[in-house]
């Protein structure tokens, strides 16, 4: 029969589940023959049925006593007994380990069995009066807290007043008089407070302790590192429980945190704190000044040797770095718990890269124990504001840092970066009218929109630090000042510091701080282990890797930081961001311009994307650029309808009525539409326009001639936005061919991809038959998540996609994280159909997601030819469909045996 209790003793291997890691570390440590104190675990299949059923299972109560009759008999000791009693240390834990919550949902208990008999007891047993009232007051404080809901402030606060009647400045100068005294008042506060205090019979504590620990995954500090480390509800919590050790035992005990390995640096070597006297994690807690483990070297010699060999077997064990939390009770060393340790992004890197030359892990496991998470963290660079606190503080939507004059609107932005100055944009909120000022900008701050508005997408993709959502934040465009909940926060012009790390934003010029691991990547050389250990693992991650990973960029500039990021080509050019700033107008003329105009226009129009599609097949030199034909909803390319009524009527109101101003308000009137992200959009302009496609391709094949004819090599591919039927991409085929025939009579022919892009979901579940007609798909994620779950982008993030997150509806936003249940269905079905009708296809994936870690695990499983991303993303998904390439050929995601992996990688 399976039991709801399990000894550490326990032969087998340690289920971590069931246990969770502490418990299964404690067990494994035990098999390893290292000095744990003896004790047992608590299941968390016992968790699930005090929870589900509201009462412990039938079952439980017997097991206990079992095991603490076992454990009375290991240790010669009895619970409540007045000559022997037994001790014991009370510690949830969860299956995953979860960065910053060490002690797991429940706070430690300690020192449980004590009461007024005996504490006289372990006086007599440990020759000290005053160390067995110090653990009695521990035990009604840490009980009182953390099983009877007194708030810890109040014992804080009762010690005080103690600790002023004695005149005594800390607890450690009371006598056991005075520290009787604080017991005395502790049971006092317990009873006004909680209306009851710690039980004087000790197995009714142990019994309160074990429930509160199992009922404790329920409460509000659990949920909430639930909800941020993605880890599901139903799991519950394990409870263990040890026979205590005793760190506060005179001077020579201790206790101490070590890490095998330096958790902020990787470097090799022991590091950690170590308290004389104390007791649990005081060592970490800084009440009192630890000393540094090497100290412990001096303090006790033995202990601190031994302590090493223990290291040295974790280490060896679980082959990554360990954390180890242990104690001195008079000069023996015990170990009380385990666990991989958590660790900089820089020494999870350097730690992995060190383990394969230590011949520990496998240059596949080193590849699966970093992230793309990670590696984005160390290509950013930061601000170092000292002490300093931030002006205002907003969404850090896009990370990095910087420092600029705050400009308010594009225009403004333009000027003083054409003077060579360094710019914030500091709006509202951005639209694409904004891009150019976005492009000039260092850095934006909004005042409104999430991680996913116009101007943190557009930060992301540029690698621009953004500060969004700052609420409160007013900006007044005639006097040109900014202000913060009413009150004065810069003008125009004066310089701020902003971090999209932390959200922060900074007055005045703080300093930055450049990565290595960017340094090296643009190009330089730069000596850093660091650098060293993500140059061989994204090196690895090539190696393993059958995905391709391209940008998408629209200079020549970003295709360059691309190509020197790894970018094996392009993978959309999206051709209206060749359009921002004056260049609308020809667009804006071709639209609504009169006959003349708009033939005029297009011929520019070819003139101006000739040129500009040369330079990009330049810098592609000879990779595969995707040529993607004009995609942008009307209102962004046409004039503002209420601004031109409103000159309009003015010009009207002031008797000089204006023709071509109003012939230019009927013409936009007309082509005003109530929902233009779902309008005339895409493929719907290309064939109600259809002249605007052919001057499209015929720019671009008659670039690809011009460059062909310079001896220079091109692999081209046109892309179709916004697909929908086969006959909207028969069609435009029809435009792009007759354009690609004219070019060929007079240049001889440029061999060119058509391909459609599928991001709406009839696409997707007709991309069989797409592909048909298609020399390649690529999933438009962007657009596929909107359409897929009926909502608008720019809207959902102004209006309530906050607030589902804040309430938990959703755990990530569907735009930055791909939503593996809705879209990614549509996205299975669609390369399901497409391969069965073309099983070589190429599928590629070009939305935002592309460049996510958290979502490129799931698009490498579809399969695909390449993945497209930002720029700046591209070193983040080579590693990340490398990491793919390794797990999906078998490599454990966890090979740390019982023990987890920190959740670092999930952590958002
Ligand atoms: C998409 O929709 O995913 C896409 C790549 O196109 P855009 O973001 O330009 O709409
Ligand atoms: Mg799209």
């Amino acid at each position: 029969m399976t039991s709801y209790v399990y000894s550490f003793d326990a032969p087998g291997n340690p289920d971590r589940d069931l246990l969770g890691s502490k418990g299964a570390a404690l067990a494994r440590m035990v098999q390893l023959g290292l000095p744990v104190p003896p004790g047992f675990t608590v299941t968390t299949a016992a968790c699930r049925q005090v929870l589900e059923h509201g009462a412990r299972p039938p079952g439980l109560n017997g097991d206990l006593g079992h095991h603490l009759a076992l454990l009375e008999e290991r240790t010669g000791r009895r619970l409540g007994d007045r000559e022997q009693p037994l001790l014991l240390a009370v510690r949830t834990g969860e299956a995953s380990s979860v960065p910053g919550a060490m002690d797991g949902p429940m706070d430690t208990i300690l020192d449980v069995g004590l009461n007024d008999e005996t504490v006289e007891a372990l006086a007599r047993l440990a020759g000290d009066e005053r160390f067995a009232w110090d653990c009695y007051r521990r035990l009604v404080e840490m009980f009182g807290a953390t099983v009877l809901g007194v708030p810890a402030e109040r014992f804080t606060e009762l010690t005080r007043a103690v600790l002023d009647d004695r005149r005594v400045a800390e607890v450690a100068g009371l006598t056991a008089d005075g520290l009787r005294d604080l017991v005395e008042r502790g049971h006092g506060l317990c009873l006004e407070v909680a209306g009851r205090t710690l039980p004087q019979d000790p197995r009714e504590q142990l019994d309160l302790a074990i429930d509160a620990g199992l009922a404790s995954w329920h409460s509000e500090r659990a949920r909430l590192h639930r909800r941020r480390c993605d880890i599901p509800d139903h799991l519950g919590t394990a409870v263990n429980v040890q026979a205590m050790v005793f760190g506060n035992h005179g001077d020579s005990s201790g206790s101490g945190v070590a890490f095998t390995r330096d958790p902020a640096t990787g470097e090799a070597g022991a590091y950690g704190d170590y308290l004389p006297g104390a007791q649990g994690k005081e060592a970490v807690t800084g009440v009192q000044a630890a000393v540094p483990l090497a100290r412990l070297r001096e303090i006790d010699r033995a202990s601190y040797r031994r302590l090493r060999e223990v290291m040295g077997t974790l280490e060896r064990h679980y082959r990554d770095l360990c954390e180890v939390e242990f104690t001195v009770e008079d000069g023996r060393l015990w170990i009380l718990r385990t666990r991989v340790g958590e660790r900089s992004p820089a020494a999870a890197f350097r730690i992995a890269a060190d383990l394969v030359d230590e011949g520990m892990i496998t240059e596949d496991e080193a590849l699966v124990r970093v992230s793309g998470e990670q590696l984005t963290q160390l290509m950013f660079p930061r601000l170092d504001t000292g002490p300093v606190a931030p002006a205002a503080a907003g969404l850090a939507a896009s990370p990095g840092a910087a420092v600029g004059r705050v400009v308010l609107d594009s225009r403004t932005a333009l000027a003083l970066a054409a003077r060579g100055e360094e710019v914030v944009l500091v709006r509202p909120e951005t639209r694409a009218d904004d891009l150019p000022g976005l492009d000039a900008a260092c850095a934006v701050v909004t005042a409104r929109g999430g991680r996913t508005s116009h101007a943190a997408v557009v930060a992301r993709g540029r690698g621009l630090p953004a500060v969004c959502g700052v609420e409160g934040l007013e900006i007044d465009p005639d006097t040109r000042q900014v202000s913060l909940a009413g009150e004065r926060l810069f003008a125009e012009g004066e310089v701020i510091s902003v971090d999209g790390v932390t959200g922060g934003v900074y007055r005045g010029r703080h300093r930055t701080v450049s990565s290595d691991v960017s340094r090296w990547l643009d190009g330089h050389s730069v000596e850093s282990p660091v650098v060293t250990a993500v140059a061989r693992l994204l090196a690895h991650a090539d190696r393993s890797r059958r995905i391709d990973v391209r940008a998408n960029a629209e200079t020549a500039r970003d295709i360059d930081r691309a190509v020197r990021y790894g970018a094996e080509g392009v993978g959309l050019v999206r051709t209206e961001h060749l359009f921002l700033g004056d260049r609308r107008t020809y667009l804006e003329r071709f639209l609504i311009g009169g006959e003349g105009e708009r033939a005029d226009a297009l011929r520019e129009l070819t003139a101006l994307q000739r040129e500009s599609f040369a330079v990009l097949l330049a810098a592609a030199a000879g990779r595969p650029l995707t040529i993607r034909l004009l995609d942008a909803p009307l209102h962004e390319l046409l004039p503002d309808l209420t601004e031109l009524a409103v000159r309009t009527a003015t010009a009207t109101a002031h008797g000089c009525p204006d023709e071509r101003l109003r012939a230019r308000l009927a013409a936009v009137r007309r082509l005003h539409e109530a929902n233009p992200m779902t309008g005339l959009r895409g493929v719907r302009l290309a064939i109600v326009r259809p002249e605007l496609v052919v001057a499209q391709a015929t720019a671009v094949f008659e670039a690809a001639a011009d460059l062909r004819e310079r001896g220079r090599a091109v692999d081209l591919e046109l892309m179709v936005p916004l697909v929908s039927s086969v006959g909207e991409l028969v069609a435009v085929a029809r435009s792009v061919g007759q354009a690609a025939d004219d070019v060929a009579a007079r240049r001889g022919r440029v061999p060119y991809r058509l391909g459609a892009m599928v991001e709406t979901p009839r696409a997707a579940v007709t991309a069989g038959h797409l592909a048909e007609h298609a020399d390649f798909l690529s999933f438009g994620t962007n657009d596929l998540t909107q359409l897929t779950w009926g909502l608008s982008r720019d809207d959902a993030e102004r209006m309530f996609l906050p607030r589902y997150l804040d309430d938990g509806v959703l755990t990530s936003s569907p735009f930055a994280t791909i939503d593996e249940e809705g879209v990614g269905y549509l996205l299975g079905l669609a390369v399901e159909g497409a391969r069965r009708r073309r099983p070589q296809l190429p599928i590629a994936v070009c939305g935002e997601h592309a460049g996510d870690p958290a979502s490129i695990g799931f698009l490498a499983g579809l399969g695909p030819a390449y993945l497209s991303c930002a720029p700046s993303r591209v070193p983040v998904a080579r590693l990340e469909v490398g990491r793919a390439a390794v797990l999906a050929e078998g490599c454990p995601a966890d090979r740390f045996d019982e023990l987890d992996a920190p959740v670092l990688a999930r952590v958002g």
